[in-house]
C-alpha cells in the first residue's frame, strides 16, 4: 500500500513514454495526421503494450505515435505539462521526468535543444499550476552511437540550469557503458547527477560498468545486479540505489512474471530500491498499480514496499533542505 503519510515519488518515468491517447489524437487532428484509430478505445491497442511482446526494441517501437504526434515545440511543451499534471492526479508529490531531445526532435526534425527549452517550460507551467515538485533528466539515447550523443549532450548541457541529471538509455547490449565515458566525464564536469539504464537487457557487467567508467549514482532497473553477489555487495553496501519498474520489466519480458522479479531478493540482501513507472502511457499503469499490485505481486513485504517509498525520497535528486521541505510539505498536506 502507499503510505500516505510519506510522500510519495517517481524517479524513473520517460516524458515521452507518457503521453494521453486523447492528446495524441487531437494533435494528431490538428496537424493532418493519419492515426489508426479515431477514438481512445480504438487508439489504445496500437499505444498499450502487454506481457506477449518480447523484447526491449519490440517496447521502444511502440513509441512510433507518440513521437509522431510531435510536430514542433508547442506539442512538446504540451505533453511535458500534461505530464506534471497527471503525476499530481496520480497523487505523486514528487516525480522525475526524463527524455531524449534527439529522439523527440528526431521524427519532425525538430532542433534538439528548442525540445528541451520547450519540455523544461511544460514542466516549470506544471509546476506551479499543480504545487507539486518536478524536475528533468536529460537522456542520451546510446542506440544513436557515441558521435551523436555528443551532440545530444550539448543540448541538453545548453539548458543546463534547469536539468538535475543526466541518463544513458535505449539499447543497452549493443552499445555498452564503456562507449560513453567522455559524455558522462562532461555530465559530472558540469555538477549534474547520473543515472544510468543498466543490468535490464544486460548483465552484471553493464552494471559495473555504469557506476565504474560513468559514475552512475542510482541504477534504472539493474535487477540482473542479482546474477553477481559482488555487485549485490557493493550496491548495498555503497547504498547505490536501484529505479524499479516491475511492470515494464514484465512487458518487455525481461522477467515470466512478477514473482520471479529478483527485486525481492535484492531487498533481502539490502538494496535500496524505488518503485516507478517507467512509461506509464504504453503499460497503461500509475504509480499506485506499481505498489499495490506489482510490488506485492513480486514477493515484496509491505514493510519493504514502505521502505521503497521512504527510500525514493533518499534517492531523490534533491538537495536535503528540498527533501525536508518535501516531507513537511507532505506531513501538513495530509493533515489538512
Ligand atoms: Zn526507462
Amino acid at each position: 500500500m502507499v503510505d500516505a503519510s510519506l510522500p510519495l515519488c517517481d524517479l524513473h518515468r520517460h516524458l515521452d513514454g507518457s503521453i494521453r491517447l486523447q492528446t495524441i489524437l487531437e494533435l494528431a487532428g490538428q496537424h493532418g495526421i493519419s492515426l489508426p484509430a479515431d477514438d481512445v478505445e480504438g487508439l489504445a491497442p496500437y499505444v498499450h503494450i502487454d506481457s506477449s511482446e518480447p523484447g526491449l526494441m519490440a517496447f521502444i517501437a511502440r513509441f512510433k505515435y507518440l513521437v509522431e504526434i510531435l510536430i514542433d515545440t508547442d506539442a512538446c511543451r504540451r505533453v511535458a505539462y500534461e505530464n506534471v499534471v497527471d503525476a499530481k492526479n496520480e497523487g505523486i508529490d514528487y516525480v522525475e521526468l526524463r527524455f531524449s531531445p534527439w529522439f523527440m526532435a528526431e521524427r519532425h526534425g525538430l532542433d534538439p535543444q528548442e525540445v528541451v527549452e520547450a519540455c523544461l517550460d511544460g514542466i516549470r507551467s506544471g509546476e506551479q499550476d499543480t504545487g507539486i515538485r518536478a524536475n528533468a533528466i536529460g537522456i542520451l539515447s546510446r542506440t544513436y552511437g557515441a558521435e551523436t550523443c555528443h551532440q545530444e549532450l550539448d543540448a541538453i548541457l545548453a539548458c543546463r540550469d534547469g536539468m538535475v541529471a543526466v541518463d544513458l538509455a535505449g539499447d543497452e547490449a549493443g552499445y555498452p557503458a564503456g562507449m560513453f565515458v567522455k559524455h558522462f566525464r562532461r555530465v559530472r564536469d558540469a555538477g549534474l547527477h547520473v543515472t544510468i539504464h543498466a543490468g535490464e537487457a544486460d548483465g552484471p557487467a553493464s552494471v559495473w560498468s555504469s557506476i565504474r567508467e560513468l559514475g552512475a549514482e542510482r541504477i534504472g532497473h539493474g535487477f540482473r545486479s542479482i546474477e553477481d553477489p559482488a555487485l549485490v555487495d557493493y550496491l548495498a553496501g555503497q547504498g547505490i540505489g536501484l529505479e524499479s519498474c516491475p511492470t515494464s520489466n514484465l512487458h518487455i519480458s525481461a522477467v515470466r512474471d512478477y514473482a520471479s522479479h529478483p527485486i525481492k531478493r535484492l531487498a533481502d540482501q539490502g538494496v535500496s530500491f524505488c518503485l516507478n513507472t517507467d512509461d506509464p502511457g504504453i503499460s497503461a499503469i500509475d504509480i499506485t498499480h506499481e505498489y499495490e499490485t506489482a510490488a506485492p505481486a513480486t514477493g515484496l513485504t509491505a514493510a519493504q514496499i514502505t521502505g521503497a517509498q521512504r527510500d525514493a525520497v533518499e534517492m531523490a535528486f534533491l538537495s536535503q533542505d528540498e527533501k525536508s521541505a518535501l516531507q513537511f510539505k507532505v506531513a501538513q498536506g495530509r493533515a489538512l
